[in-house]
């Protein structure tokens, strides 16, 4: 027999077996016991709590031919197979990966197969991550589950769940495990299994676990694999002090020095979320009776040397990464791809803007050697460096075209909105399918169809897209126009979700492409700018992290922020009209 991880020796079979989450179990239990379960639940909470783990227990006792007070034996025929994984009767979907209307169809043409005397238990992981199209499809089957059928929905943001799948299922929610409850589970563990480790050992899988019973017992597989605690508890706090001396190479450094110590991504991206969190705190001057002396005085050092509008700037990109984390083919990527931008400081504060206003001048200075004032007026023929028209151009759309040779003339500017890691599509090729069904992808179909489909998405990526425009389908890239570059940006970061919407409604791979055109007719004029604030307010005035929210307006230009950065700077007019 192979190596096989403590998690999955260890996995609870029982009800009673699943810890610390007794009202979910109770209830559950309970309701097997006496034959009044319910056909669709949510299982919510942190991940690594004992969602799935709970599923398979009630597919078990749902299915178990001797029973007792709602447990399964776990020796019976139906109870081995469902734990050697072989059973029919239990199907685990994850729902991140399978998240198309045809998935969900495919499940419910299942569903419709029941066997007498069986109950099917199907498990849909990560239910928040279905598109809004099989979201429906699904709620056509749980309006009216057949009498044969549970269905299990898990998630780690049932926020993200739409409310009429919500309101169609019980909802338990999982808690992370107390800390005493999650070690005397670990010691039991290490006695069970004859394990050598020492506090420190344990020490550090309880830190690393934070909370999760999965993630303690891999931490302690790692425990257990390198004769000890892995020497990680700095990486955190280098990738800080690294963002600080905005030193790109020594970033990329300490993110290698843990991986090689054995740290997965997360565990590293975790690790430095939690030192920014501290730091955070020291900044906010909150009580810092958690952590220890050391760890208290690296907070205070890195909230100095910081300052709190680059730890929220940063506790926000690490974040993000960290969702990703979940779904990229290289974990370390988004980890990697957060902390250069963070060490480069490709953000919103001072540093960043200098950065960006070298990168403006050399834009301009290319742009007025390349581009004379007469090739950008209306009706003039398209600038050298723009690509050639298939048809004939809006005058709007050629100043774009201008704007857009200079942005290939200026390879070296990094450009936030197209990852160098992202394939282009070159402008001839041809979509991989054919648009069919939910409408063709044209630009009308997309403005008509618009608001419906920004309705099944999140708030975050409602607001940044509805302050933009489509202005152009083409290739099966759909093109949004903002004003100015912060909107631009914000709606860039958050353009996989509308592109997976936008797959689901029409039918076809789409693309979202998000460009600044300040030729839109409602982009602020430049005269009625009204004054910015002094520089100092933008980093006293951040709030709780839990109260900062995206800003719904436009407002707060790429004008006003350059002009924050220097008080006093008067604007100029550029030499040409583009
Ligand atoms: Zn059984």
């Amino acid at each position: 027999m192979g190596h096989q991880s403590l998690y999955r020796r260890y996995r609870s079979q029982t009800f009673a077996e699943i810890k610390g989450q007794p009202v979910v179990t109770n209830a559950l239990r309970t309701a097997v016991a006496e034959g009044r379960h319910g056909h669709a639940y949510l299982f919510s909470g942190p991940r690594g709590t004992g969602k799935t783990s709970t599923a398979r227990v009630l597919a078990k006792a749902l299915n178990c031919e001797n029973p007792t007070n709602g447990e399964p034996d776990g020796t019976c025929d139906s109870c081995r197979d469902i734990e050697a994984g072989r059973s029919f009767d239990l199907h685990e979907l994850d729902a991140a990966s399978n998240n198309k209307v045809d998935d969900i169809r495919e499940l419910i043409n299942r569903v419709a197969l029941g066997s007498p005397g069986r109950t099917k238990v199907y498990i849909l992981d990560e239910v928040h991550m279905l598109s809004s199209g099989a979201e429906n499809a699904l709620l056509k089957t749980l309006e009216e589950p057949p009498e044969h059928v549970v269905f299990v929905l898990a998630t780690t943001e049932p926020q993200k769940v739409v409310p009429t799948i919500r309101s169609r299922t019980q909802h338990f929610r999982f808690q992370l495990l107390p800390a005493a409850e999650l070690e005397e589970h670990v010691r039991w563990v290490i006695a069970d299994a004859g394990l050598d480790v020492d506090d420190d050992g344990i020490a550090w899988a309880l830190k690393t676990g934070g909370g999760s019973a999965r993630d303690t017992l891999s931490a302690l597989d790692l425990v257990v694999a390198s004769g000890g605690a892995p020497d990680t508890a700095t990486t955190g706090a280098d990738l800080c002090r690294a963002i600080a001396d905005r030193d790109p190479a020594a970033a990329i450094a300490a993110m290698q020095r843990g991986l090689e110590a054995g740290s997965e991504p997360r565990i590293i991206g975790e690790d430095m979320l939690g030192e920014l969190r501290s730091a955070f705190l020291a900044s906010m001057q909150a009580p810092l009776t958690h952590l220890n002396d050391a760890a208290a005085d690296r907070a205070a050092q890195l909230a100095a040397a910081l300052g709190p509008a680059t730890i929220t700037r940063s506790l926000e990109k690490i974040g993000e990464a960290l969702v990703e984390v979940r779904q990229a083919p290289d974990p370390r990527v988004p980890i990697e791809v957060a902390l250069l931008q963070l060490a480069r400081a490709e953000g919103d504060d001072t540093a960043a803007l200098l950065q960006r206003i070298e990168a403006l001048e050399s834009k301009v200075a290319e742009l007025s050697s390349k581009a004379p004032p007469s090739a950008a007026a209306p009706g003039a023929a398209p600038p050298p460096a723009a690509p050639p028209p298939r048809r004939r151009r809006q005058p709007a759309e050629g100043a774009r075209g201008a704007m857009a040779g200079a942005e290939e003339a200026s390879k070296p500017v990094p450009k936030r909105s197209a990852p160098p890691a992202e394939p282009s599509r070159p402008p001839d090729e041809q979509p991989v399918s054919p648009p069919t069904g939910g409408g063709e992808l044209t630009l009308g179909n997309v403005e008509a169809r618009l608001p419906d489909i920004l309705q099944g998405l999140t708030q975050q990526v409602r607001a940044r897209f509805r302050q933009g425009r489509p202005t152009r389908v083409e290739n099966g890239t759909v093109t949004f126009a903002y004003p100015n570059q912060l909107p631009a940006d914000r709606a860039s970061q958050v353009k996989g979700e509308l592109e997976v919407a936008m797959s689901a409604h029409f039918n076809t791979s789409v693309q979202v492409d998000v460009v600044v055109d300040p030729s839109r007719p409602d982009a602020p004029r430049r005269s009625s700018t009204p004054p910015a604030p002094p520089a100092s307010e933008s980093e006293d005035d951040i709030g709780p992290v839990s109260e900062l929210q995206d800003a719904e307006d436009s407002s707060n230009t790429m004008v006003e922020r350059l002009t924050a950065a220097f008080p006093g700077a008067k604007l100029i007019d550029p030499p040409t009209n583009t």
